[in-house]
Parts: C-alpha cells; sequence; structure tokens
C-alpha cells in the first residue's frame, strides 16, 4: 500500500462472457493507458466457469482476480430467468464482496468501484468505504437512455409494453416498437421486471456510467442524454472496446480458419448467436433450409436446439449432445463445397477480421455488434433475448447497417426470408450499400479510439478524476 504501488481499481462483473469480455479490454486500457493495477472481483454462479477463469488467468500481471465462493441456486425454480439469476448471483455474494473488498481497500490503493449493468446493488459497498460507484455499460446508448426513461414509462403506461399502438420514442433515439424493448420488462409483474425498475431509479447514483459505445454510433442517444439541466451522471463513450485477433483462441480452430482462406474474398456469410442464442428445432431446421437456398457460403455455428429458451445455454456457454444430430438428412452432404458448420464455438474475432467474410447473420448481442463495426462487416439482424430487439431497430434504422428478419405469425423466420438477405447481404446491391456504410462505421471507430480520438479522450476524463482520489 505505498506511494509507489500502482492505483487500483476494482472492477466486479456480474456473469456471462457478454460482460467480462468488454470489462477484460477496459482493464487492459487502464492499464496501458494511464498505469492502473485492476482487481477483477467475480460472483460466482456456480457453473464451471470454465471460460471465464481462462480468460482472465491469461491477462498480464496488473490485472488480478479474486474469484467469490459459488452461491447456491437450489430454491430458484428451474424455470427462473436468466437474469434472475445473473442478478441472484451478485445480490447473494455481496457479504463476499464486501469483505474482499475491504481487504483490498486495506492492502492496495484502490481508487474506484466499477460494476456492470446489474450490479446497482453494490453500490453501497463502494460508498461504505468511501469511494464512489461507476457503472460499465457494456452496451450501448440507446439501452442506457430507456434506463433512465422507464420509471417515467412505468408511470404514463399500464398495459404491457408490446401492447402499445405507438412506437416508443426516446430522447434522440429511433423509435421502436413496445414488442422490442428488452425481455426483463416484457412482464410487468415479474420479479425481474420491479427490480430492473427499482434498479432503474438507482441509476443516476452512480458517479458516472462508462458505455461501450462511441459518439458516431450513437450520436442523437449521446447528445440527448449529455444534454445540460438532465441533470444525469455523466457519460463516457470509451468503445468500441472489442477482443483482438492476437489472442491465443485459434487453438483447436486451425481446420475452421484454414477453410475460410480457401474461399473467395467477402464471400462467406458467417452465422452466430452468440455465447447463449439456441433456437429451437424447427428454426433450426428452417435456418439450414434458407442457408442451402441462398446458395451462399456459410460458417454456422451450430448449438443444440432447445424448446424453451433462446438464451438457454447462457450459464454453460456450450451445449452438451452432438448439436449436428439435429441438422436436416443430407444437410451437411449436399452444403459440403459451400459450407461448414462448427458445433457451439467460433472464434468470432478472427473469423470477422478473416477476408473471406462478407456478413455477419448476429443475434445482436452487442459485442458481436461492436466486433462487426471493428471489422466493417455488414450485418443480418437476428435478434433473440435481452436488449438484442432494440440493438437491432439501431443497426437497421438508425445506422443503416443491417437487414432484420421477419418472425412469421408461427414465430419462425421463415427459410425464404433467409436465403433472400442471405443472397442480397451478400451479393446484391442492397448489401453494397449496408458494407459501404458499415465501412464509415468502421472507419469512425477507428477514429474515436485513435491516440485523440473522442473514446481516448473520454478514458482520460475518468482516468484523471480517479487518479486525483490517489492523491487526497
Ligand atoms: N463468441 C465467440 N464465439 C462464439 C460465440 C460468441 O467468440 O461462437 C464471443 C463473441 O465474439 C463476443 C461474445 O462471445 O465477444 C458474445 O457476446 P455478445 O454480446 O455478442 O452476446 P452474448 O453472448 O452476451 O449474448
Amino acid at each position: 500500500n505505498t506511494q509507489e504501488s500502482p492505483l487500483n481499481v476494482v472492477i466486479v462483473p456480474t456473469p456471462g462472457m457478454g460482460h467480462l469480455i468488454p470489462l477484460i479490454e477496459f482493464a487492459n486500457r487502464l492499464v496501458n493507458l494511464h498505469k492502473f493495477s485492476v482487481t477483477f472481483i467475480i460472483p460466482n454462479d456456480g457453473s464451471t466457469m470454465e471460460l471465464p477463469k481462462k480468460l482472465l488467468l491469461a491477462q498480464p500481471e496488473p490485472i488480478s482476480t479474486i474469484f467469490l465462493p459459488p452461491v447456491s441456486f437450489d430454491d430458484l425454480p428451474e424455470d427462473a430467468r436468466n437474469e434472475t439469476r445473473i442478478i441472484q448471483s451478485l445480490t447473494r455474494s455481496l457479504h463476499f464482496l464486501r469483505d474482499e473488498f475491504k481487504s483490498l481497500v486495506q492492502s492496495t490503493r484502490v481508487v474506484a468501484f466499477v460494476v456492470d449493468v446489474f450490479g446497482i446493488d453494490a453500490f453501497d459497498i463502494a460508498k461504505e468505504f468511501g469511494l464512489e460507484p461507476y457503472v460499465f455499460l457494456a452496451t450501448g446508448f440507446m439501452l442506457l437512455s430507456l434506463i433512465f426513461e422507464l420509471p417515467k414509462l412505468d408511470q404514463i403506461y399500464s398495459c404491457e409494453y408490446r401492447d402499445l399502438p405507438e412506437p416508443i420514442k426516446l430522447p434522440g433515439c429511433v423509435p421502436f416498437d413496445g414488442r422490442d424493448i428488452p425481455d426483463p420488462l416484457q412482464h410487468r409483474k415479474d420479479f425481474v421486471y420491479q427490480h430492473t425498475l427499482q434498479q432503474c431509479k438507482d441509476f443516476p447514483l452512480a458517479a458516472g456510467i462508462i458505455v461501450n459505445s462511441f459518439i458516431d454510433f450513437e450520436k442523437g442517444p449521446f447528445e440527448a442524454l449529455t444534454e445540460v439541466g438532465r441533470g444525469l451522471p455523466p457519460v463516457y463513450p470509451v468503445g468500441p472496446l472489442t477482443r483482438n485477433s492476437s489472442d491465443n483462441e485459434v487453438e483447436g480452430f486451425i481446420d475452421c480458419l484454414k477453410w475460410l482462406d480457401e474461399q473467395p474474398i467477402g464471400s462467406v456469410l458467417y452465422v452466430c448467436f452468440g455465447s447463449g442464442g439456441t433456437l429451437s428445432r424447427e428454426q433450426m431446421n428452417e435456418l439450414a433450409l434458407g442457408l442451402e437456398m441462398s446458395g451462399q457460403r456459410f460458417l454456422w455455428v451450430v448449438k443444440e436446439p432447445v424448446e424453451t429458451a433462446a438464451n438457454a445455454t447462457y450459464f454453460g456457454s456450450k451445449s452438451f449432445n452432438d448439436p449436428f444430430s439435429y441438422l436436416p438428412d443430407g444437410f451437411l452432404e449436399r452444403t459440403k463445397e459451400v459450407g461448414l458448420v462448427i458445433p457451439s464455438w467460433a472464434p468470432q474475432v478472427h473469423v470477422l477480421s478473416h477476408g473471406s467474410t462478407g456478413g455477419f447473420l448476429t443475434h445482436c448481442g452487442w459485442n458481436s455488434i461492436l466486433e462487426a463495426i471493428v471489422h466493417g462487416v455488414p450485418l443480418i439482424a437476428w435478434p433473440l433475448y435481452a436488449e438484442q430487439k432494440m440493438n437491432a431497430t439501431l443497426l437497421k434504422d438508425d445506422s443503416n447497417v443491417a437487414f432484420r428478419v421477419n418472425v412469421n405469425e408461427n414465430g419462425l423466420v421463415g427459410r425464404e426470408d433467409i436465403a433472400k438477405y442471405a443472397k442480397q447481404l451478400i451479393e446484391g446491391d442492397e448489401g453494397k450499400l449496408l458494407r459501404t456504410r458499415m465501412r464509415e462505421l468502421k472507419n469512425a471507430a477507428k477514429m474515436a479510439l485513435s491516440p485523440h480520438g473522442s473514446s481516448t479522450n473520454h478514458l482520460a476524463k475518468v482516468a484523471g478524476i480517479w487518479k486525483k482520489k490517489g492523491i487526497n
């Protein structure tokens, strides 16, 4: 705890690779650009934590990790929502978290306490030790606008948001359909809704909100949130923070990357629904036939289908049975000249940065979106859960970098629709427009992260505030 030891930033992510990945990038930028050390304190959701452990333990020395003891979910019903489990992972760990934080405060020069969007319940721990809590938002400004406006929407409307006759219009944002409001807010009587509403009310108590987005991507919502007089906490766009392709993730994927090497430039549609996205059996069949019908080259990350939730593998991150056995009969044989299907997980950043990749059919997880932007790959938006439907609206209606699939009256995206968009994205004129627009965003992202770019400057602002704490 000497004056020479680095100032320490404590970060508490809630479960999910989508939360952890950008926070690790954030930590690395704090270390490299501002010479902080970072301690992650990780609540343990009772899963194997295999992927988070691997990622965290591979970080350079100034980044260290404390894993909290596992909490039990034995009393939660089988069908408890993912959000409930995420929230409870944190709330049930608060006493462990407090003890670890206390000893860190005693042994290192802690200057900041950062939680993610589900971490508001930990604010008091920071305050107890004289620190102000910060939030790192692993999504964008449009979601942040919703967070600040939700208490108002809750007062104005009494019906479920999906039944609203008019689109929802948030300050500075493109209007979106009430059906596209994030899942946890779709059931107003649910525990998760009430809890989220309370968290939205508490959100302004944050000393600042660090957002993994950049101004040129979300100018409207950013400007509305920073308008003087709204009394909101300061926001710091520091993104797009994404993984780079220098990590050692290629291990085990040599064949997949070799296959990509052999395809023509810009010809492959990459199909992946993130770490947790799963389809029903029927939908998986439809997707397979749609891809086949399109005649396009594709690289598809397949997970075992489920009938229950679209985010069913979120906590396990991997499916365990052979997902190929669910593909239509003869599909692999018929498409072997143009398609590669791989189970469970792809080295996504490598795939997106590969010249052969010409499009990305995505579930619109925020990290996937940012990775696509950084590599200039246009999208087919197929949102499944969480805030992904709002993200899809942003991509299609505001940024103009995506097609969006239609869900038909049977709740399915039909094969013709899939084939049409796949073909149009890879070889059509409209696809070309989306690609051009995506490349513009890619350049804007690069500028934002350059030494004097807007995101670098915003990071320096927060870092400056934290460094001052170290002097006092
Ligand atoms: N990812 C990957 N390979 C896969 C699926 C996902 O590398 O097969 C990575 C992806 O690059 C991204 C993260 O996992 O960094 C997924 O985050 P996102 O926010 O897109 O979605 P989530 O998984 O949180 O729904």
